[in-house]
Protein backbone atom coordinates (compact mmCIF):
# COMPACT_ATOMS: atom_id res chain seq x y z
CA UNK A 1 0.00 0.00 0.00
CA UNK A 2 1.51 3.42 -0.96
CA UNK A 3 1.85 6.77 1.14
CA UNK A 4 -1.45 7.82 -0.73
CA UNK A 5 -3.99 4.76 -0.37
CA UNK A 6 -2.67 4.91 3.57
CA UNK A 7 -4.01 9.00 3.40
CA UNK A 8 -6.96 7.73 2.39
CA UNK A 9 -7.94 5.17 4.87
CA UNK A 10 -10.50 6.89 7.32
CA UNK A 11 -9.67 7.58 10.64
CA UNK A 12 -11.24 6.19 13.78
CA UNK A 13 -13.40 8.84 15.30
CA UNK A 14 -12.32 9.10 18.62
CA UNK A 15 -13.16 11.17 22.47
CA UNK A 16 -11.44 12.15 25.23
CA UNK A 17 -13.05 10.81 28.44
CA UNK A 18 -14.09 13.44 30.64
CA UNK A 19 -12.88 11.49 33.85
CA UNK A 20 -8.96 10.35 33.03
CA UNK A 21 -8.48 12.28 29.47
CA UNK A 22 -7.85 8.44 27.87
CA UNK A 23 -8.17 8.99 23.71
CA UNK A 24 -10.11 6.01 22.66
CA UNK A 25 -11.81 4.89 19.71
CA UNK A 26 -15.36 5.76 19.53
CA UNK A 27 -17.36 2.17 19.21
CA UNK A 28 -20.53 2.77 18.38
CA UNK A 29 -23.77 2.09 20.10
CA UNK A 30 -21.18 1.68 23.51
CA UNK A 31 -23.49 3.29 26.25
CA UNK A 32 -21.74 5.11 29.61
CA UNK A 33 -21.67 2.40 32.60
CA UNK A 34 -19.62 5.02 34.28
CA UNK A 35 -20.28 8.61 35.37
CA UNK A 36 -18.04 10.93 34.89
CA UNK A 37 -16.15 8.56 32.12
CA UNK A 38 -16.48 8.56 28.22
CA UNK A 39 -18.70 5.16 26.98
CA UNK A 40 -15.02 3.94 25.58
CA UNK A 41 -13.10 4.38 28.17
CA UNK A 42 -15.69 2.75 31.13
CA UNK A 43 -16.17 0.03 28.32
CA UNK A 44 -12.21 -0.75 28.17
CA UNK A 45 -12.21 -0.62 31.81
CA UNK A 46 -14.91 -3.03 32.25
CA UNK A 47 -12.98 -5.56 29.54
CA UNK A 48 -9.78 -4.71 31.53
CA UNK A 49 -11.24 -6.16 34.76
CA UNK A 50 -13.63 -9.08 33.23
CA UNK A 51 -11.09 -11.77 34.35
CA UNK A 52 -10.96 -10.56 37.87
CA UNK A 53 -14.82 -10.22 38.12
CA UNK A 54 -14.81 -13.59 37.10
CA UNK A 55 -12.81 -15.22 39.53
CA UNK A 56 -13.38 -12.49 42.25
CA UNK A 57 -16.28 -14.61 44.08
CA UNK A 58 -14.24 -17.83 44.29
CA UNK A 59 -10.44 -16.02 45.54
CA UNK A 60 -10.10 -13.21 48.00
CA UNK A 61 -7.04 -12.30 46.71
CA UNK A 62 -8.42 -11.28 43.20
CA UNK A 63 -11.59 -9.83 45.17
CA UNK A 64 -9.53 -7.53 47.02
CA UNK A 65 -7.23 -6.57 43.22
CA UNK A 66 -10.33 -5.94 41.98
CA UNK A 67 -11.85 -3.69 44.84
CA UNK A 68 -8.66 -1.80 44.24
CA UNK A 69 -8.86 -1.73 40.38
CA UNK A 70 -12.08 -0.23 40.90
CA UNK A 71 -11.11 2.28 43.59
CA UNK A 72 -8.32 3.59 41.46
CA UNK A 73 -10.78 4.15 38.40
CA UNK A 74 -13.62 5.47 40.38
CA UNK A 75 -11.21 7.88 42.01
CA UNK A 76 -10.00 9.06 38.36
CA UNK A 77 -13.39 9.73 37.20
CA UNK A 78 -14.90 12.04 40.13
CA UNK A 79 -17.18 14.41 39.16
CA UNK A 80 -16.84 18.26 40.44
CA UNK A 81 -18.82 18.05 43.37
CA UNK A 82 -19.02 13.69 43.84
CA UNK A 83 -18.09 12.79 47.52
CA UNK A 84 -14.53 11.21 47.04
CA UNK A 85 -14.85 7.96 48.69
CA UNK A 86 -12.75 6.02 46.09
CA UNK A 87 -9.72 8.25 46.79
CA UNK A 88 -10.33 7.90 50.70
CA UNK A 89 -10.38 4.09 50.25
CA UNK A 90 -7.25 4.50 47.96
CA UNK A 91 -5.71 6.13 51.23
CA UNK A 92 -6.39 3.06 53.14
CA UNK A 93 -5.19 0.66 51.17
CA UNK A 94 -2.01 2.32 50.01
CA UNK A 95 -1.31 4.03 52.93
CA UNK A 96 -2.76 2.67 55.97
CA UNK A 97 -2.09 -1.29 55.28
CA UNK A 98 -6.20 -1.92 55.21
CA UNK A 99 -7.43 -4.97 52.65
CA UNK A 100 -9.32 -3.98 50.17
CA UNK A 101 -11.83 -7.06 51.49
CA UNK A 102 -12.67 -4.60 54.42
CA UNK A 103 -14.68 -1.87 51.66
CA UNK A 104 -17.89 -3.11 52.57
CA UNK A 105 -17.56 -2.99 56.56
CA UNK A 106 -15.88 0.58 55.90
CA UNK A 107 -18.36 1.79 53.47
CA UNK A 108 -20.70 3.65 55.57
CA UNK A 109 -18.14 5.10 57.51
CA UNK A 110 -16.28 5.90 54.41
CA UNK A 111 -19.05 7.36 53.09
CA UNK A 112 -20.14 9.51 55.95
CA UNK A 113 -16.43 10.74 56.29
CA UNK A 114 -15.41 11.12 52.50
CA UNK A 115 -15.61 14.93 51.66
CA UNK A 116 -16.66 17.01 48.27
CA UNK A 117 -13.44 18.17 46.48
CA UNK A 118 -13.93 21.35 44.20
CA UNK A 119 -10.75 20.23 42.42
CA UNK A 120 -9.25 17.31 41.04
CA UNK A 121 -6.36 16.71 39.04
CA UNK A 122 -6.15 18.09 35.54
CA UNK A 123 -4.02 14.76 34.23
CA UNK A 124 -2.92 11.58 34.91
CA UNK A 125 0.10 9.70 35.20
CA UNK A 126 -1.39 6.40 33.94
CA UNK A 127 -5.15 5.52 32.88
CA UNK A 128 -7.19 2.13 31.89
CA UNK A 129 -5.46 3.06 28.24
CA UNK A 130 -2.34 2.26 29.48
CA UNK A 131 -3.15 -0.50 31.40
CA UNK A 132 -4.56 -2.03 28.79
CA UNK A 133 -1.54 -1.53 26.56
CA UNK A 134 0.64 -2.99 28.97
CA UNK A 135 -1.28 -5.82 29.67
CA UNK A 136 0.99 -8.02 27.18
CA UNK A 137 3.84 -7.86 28.59
CA UNK A 138 2.58 -7.01 32.32
CA UNK A 139 0.58 -9.22 34.40
CA UNK A 140 -2.69 -7.52 35.77
CA UNK A 141 -1.51 -7.58 39.15
CA UNK A 142 1.42 -5.37 39.02
CA UNK A 143 -0.41 -3.18 36.51
CA UNK A 144 -3.39 -2.78 38.51
CA UNK A 145 -1.17 -2.28 41.79
CA UNK A 146 1.11 0.54 39.69
CA UNK A 147 -1.65 2.54 38.54
CA UNK A 148 -3.31 2.49 41.67
CA UNK A 149 -0.20 3.97 42.94
CA UNK A 150 -0.50 6.65 40.39
CA UNK A 151 -3.57 7.36 40.54
CA UNK A 152 -3.04 8.24 44.56
CA UNK A 153 0.07 10.26 43.90
CA UNK A 154 -1.79 12.11 41.12
CA UNK A 155 -4.14 13.62 43.79
CA UNK A 156 -1.47 15.01 45.88
CA UNK A 157 -3.13 18.17 46.28
CA UNK A 158 -5.82 16.79 48.28
CA UNK A 159 -3.86 14.25 50.21
CA UNK A 160 -4.32 16.03 53.84
CA UNK A 161 -8.20 15.90 52.84
CA UNK A 162 -7.91 12.42 52.54
CA UNK A 163 -5.99 11.13 54.68
CA UNK A 164 -7.75 13.03 57.52
CA UNK A 165 -11.33 11.15 56.25
CA UNK A 166 -9.65 7.83 56.01
CA UNK A 167 -8.45 8.16 59.79
CA UNK A 168 -12.09 9.40 60.37
CA UNK A 169 -13.42 6.08 58.98
CA UNK A 170 -10.97 4.08 60.61
CA UNK A 171 -11.55 5.34 64.32
CA UNK A 172 -15.42 6.53 63.97
ZN1 LIG B 1 -11.56 7.54 31.66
Amino acid sequence: MGPVDAALEPVPETTVCPGCGAVLVVVPGLASTHPGASPSCAGLFAVTVRGLREDADQDARTASLLQLASDAYDAQHLRDGDQAGAAVRLCLWLERDVDPSRAAGLADRVDAAAPRLTTRPHRWTTTVADLAADLDVVDLPALVRSWADAVWTDWAPAHPALRSAAGTALTS
